[in-house]
């Protein structure tokens, strides 16, 4: 049975729209089961019927015109009761409705299944058979099982667009995928499609400009790759027998033959790019023997798709040195898209961000914010295949993707990002004043920094310096550990940059999602993993290289602090001090003219809040990285999207662990700072304003509305919010309650930023 579910599964993933793959699942199902009849009933568009999609044993003529109201027939009762209906006497029901251009009457055992996708009902999956029987409890675990699979291919199909019959019939209604919002804002553009490297499935569909020079790169990629076989052959001579060498000829053989070879050129005459065109050609002869019971033919499938990724290793190179065009309007669209992809896109050019992975708390949301670039994260639902060169709308605010949107849709958004740019310019003007609250008090306000291109913005920024310093950058963009004085170089330039004012650089915090090419880490939980602080302190050469160079960069300047990542143990903070003294020490015994600077320490281990009094004492400041501290507080994954409505920066729990936060820091008089994201929610500002924090770090892009939060509350009103929401239950509640009072003293259009 599993044998059999995983190829239906596979084969339906391969198809290539929603119509072959409900007639690939029929067709399977009524196979695999021996049933006279299995067919497929979606629901509609509009969500008031559900429709005869595809079957197999029902007449022909009666698909797409059997419709039923969700309170008719045993099907309406199915998708009604959202399980399983089994029967061996189907006309007996009372609910059994009658089609004559079925012919349905002949069927007695009926087994029918809802399919359902994340919690919505997508449609119903049914059996029939002549014999009065009751289907057994195998059959029925068979089809639930199967039909839990395939909901997320026919959600899939679905909202691919152009291929759905029912659309065709009830005209193109307008079409969207709901993610989560990772960086306000609404961007409309063109979707560039980025995938994994040599990941061949990810491949996308696009339109190759020059068909001629498409086909010239794929002959030469598989030119490098026969020339590969060839020598791989050779250099094998001395190691297998003849008999077993003959599997490289077959491979060479495949190079040259016309099922890879001429198809791939006719995919491309079809208007395909080269590597989309040689996807389509890998499928195509690959599923071919994913079909076969024998299972030593099934394994030809994944040879052909083996020498398929080499293919495309060759090509993906002369994609790359031919240096491929970005729309001008760019919408990058992946499936899990990454810092790296993010900062490859010009930003004079980038309009939106679309990923199908990660969350608000996301590295890849974050820069987005940097950046002032609106992002959907979590869009997993979406065709990724099918839409490269599409126009899409990225509705940053709602989380959602409109794909190929009507004039009507298109004008509502353009006339949004109309009012999103007076906005803005009202903002801009504050962005020179200092955040001084209406009672008087200054609150300091510093930048987030270090992921690329957000530098040079944040050297521009008028804010009050650098409050984090996100030091994994130059360590991510090598091919090895930056050496001493490299470091030196980039530290110096930052330094220089925004003096006098402070910068706070954090030591390395690579691990979780944080990965460096040349340091990999295997590990099945790596955000509770070997990350952080932990790394460097079982690394002491790294820290202590790292270290030296910071203090080497302040030489002079004297406006550097560091800050220590992921603590969560005062032996960790100890351990960290003598390093850090260890350093000082060298490099006041080389004659370096270096200073001891400010030391803090990052809170976003709950262990951290609990030991707040103990940790302080031995440091000079503390910030609170709430994005760790929200993730682990509530058990949420930053970066998964199906759980990130539950990523709620305004729980209870979090405000709890805020308030003992700040009252452990300054009962040593130690100031406390907000660097992670909550910190550019203006409904969260209130908050921490209300909670007596000295200092916010926030992103670029969120710096305008900061300050413009400060201008609006005095501590005092902050505070009495604070102690408003503080007895509140419920986040929805808390949220609105300062919602309202944003709208209270003006601030309505910044409610939106705040979604989460
Ligand atoms: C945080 O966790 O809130 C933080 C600021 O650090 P990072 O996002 O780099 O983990
Ligand atoms: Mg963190």
């Amino acid at each position: 049975m599993l044998d059999i579910l995983r190829r239906v599964v596979q084969e339906v993933n391969s198809t290539e729209n929603l119509e072959q793959a409900l007639l690939v699942i029929v067709e399977e199902v009524k196979k695999a089961l021996q049933v006279d009849v299995c067919s497929v009933y979606l629901v509609s568009p509009d969500q008031t019927e559900l429709v005869l999609m595809a079957t197999d044993g029902l007449y022909p003529e009666s698909l797409y015109k059997v419709r039923l109201k969700f309170s008719e027939g045993l099907v309406g009762l199915v998708a009604q009761r959202a399980e399983p209906v089994n029967l061996d006497n189907a006309p007996d029901h009372p609910r059994f409705k009658y089609f004559p251009e079925t012919g349905e009457e002949r069927y007695h055992a009926f087994l029918g299944v809802p399919v359902i996708h994340q919690r919505r009902l997508l449609g119903v999956l049914v059996i029939q058979q002549l014999e009065q029987r009751r289907f057994d409890d195998e059959h029925a675990a068979f089809l639930i099982t199967l039909a839990a699979q395939l909901a997320s291919a026919i959600s899939h199909a679905e909202i691919s667009g152009e291929i759905d019959a029912l659309r065709r019939e009830t005209g193109h209604p307008d079409l969207f995928v709901h993610g989560v919002s990772g960086a306000p804002g609404v961007g409309i553009g063109t979707a560039w499609v980025v995938f994994a490297s040599a990941d061949l499935e990810a491949v996308p569909n696009r339109v190759a400009d020059d068909q001629d020079r498409e086909i010239r790169l794929f002959k030469e990629a598989v030119e490098a790759v026969r020339n590969e076989m060839l020598s791989l052959k050779a250099r094998m001579a001395g190691f297998l027998p003849s008999g077993e060498r003959v599997l490289f000829d077959a491979f060479v053989m495949l190079l040259s033959s016309d099922t890879l070879v001429d198809r791939t050129i006719e995919h491309i005459a079809a208007g395909n790019w080269a590597p989309g065109a040689l996807r389509e050609t890998i499928q195509e002869n690959a599923s071919v023997f994913d079909e076969m019971e024998d299972e030593y033919m099934r394994e030809r499938g994944n040879d052909i798709r083996d020498l398929g990724r080499r293919i495309l290793m060759y090509l993906e190179k002369s994609e790359q040195n031919a240096g491929l065009q970005l729309p001008p309007h760019t919408i990058l669209v992946g499936e899990n898209v990454s810092v790296s992809e993010l900062a490859d896109v010009p930003p004079q050019v980038l309009a939106g961000v679309v990923s199908g992975k990660g969350s608000a708390s996301s590295h890849v949301a974050i820069l987005a914010r940097a950046l002032g670039v609106p992002a959907v994260m979590g869009a997993a639902e979406l065709p990724f295949g099918r839409l490269d060169g599409r126009e899409v709308i990225v509705d940053g605010y709602t989380g959602r993707v409109h794909i190929q949107p009507s004039q009507q849709v298109k004008n509502e958004f353009l006339r949004l990002e109309q009012e999103e740019k007076e906005l803005a310019a009202g903002l801009d003007e504050l962005a020179d004043k200092p955040a001084i609250t209406p009672d008087g008090e200054r609150i300091a306000v510093y930048v987030n920094s270090g992921l690329l291109a957000d530098i040079n913005m944040a050297f521009k920024s008028e804010s009050d310096g650098i409050g984090l310093y996100r030091t994994e950058l130059p360590f991510m963009v090598r091919e090895r550990f930056p050496s001493e004085d490299e470091q030196y170089r980039t530290y110096r330039q930052v330094l220089e940059s925004v003096a006098p004012r402070p910068v706070i650089l954090r030591t390395l915090d690579v691990g979780g999602d944080k990965v460096l090419p040349y340091f990999p880490i295997e590990e099945d939980n790596p955000f509770l993993g070997w990350r952080g602080i932990r790394i460097t302190l079982d690394h002491p050469e790294i820290f202590l290289t790292q270290v030296r160079a910071m203090l080497r960069a302040s030489v002079g300047l004297n406006n550097m602090k560091i800050l220590l990542p992921m603590v969560s143990s005062a032996r960790e903070v100890d351990d960290s001090l003598q390093l850090l003294k260890r350093a000082w020490r060298e490099l006041v015994d080389e004659k370096v003219d270096v200073v001891m600077p400010q030391v803090g320490i990052m809170v976003e281990i709950p262990s951290a809040v609990y030991m707040i009094e103990s940790l302080t004492r031995r440091v000079d400041f503390v910030s609170v990285g709430t994005n760790d501290l929200v993730q682990f507080i509530l058990a949420v994954d930053r970066n998964n999207a199906q759980v990130a409505d539950l990523f709620r920066s305004l729980d209870p729990a979090v405000l709890r662990a805020l308030k003992a936060i700040v009252e452990g820091a300054h009962k040593f008089q130690k100031p406390v700072s907000i660097c992670g994201e909550m910190a550019s929610d203006p409904a969260a500002v209130i908050l921490l304003l209300g909670l007596g924090v000295e200092s916010l770090s926030v992103s670029v892009a969120g710096l305008p509305r900061v300050k413009w939060v400060i201008h609006s509350f005095t501590r005092s009103r902050a505070r009495e919010l604070f102690a408003q929401v503080f007895d509140m239950d419920d986040p929805a509640q808390i949220r609105s309650t300062l919602n309202n009072a944003l709208v209270e003293v003006g601030l309505g259009g910044l409610v939106r930023a705040g979604k989460r």
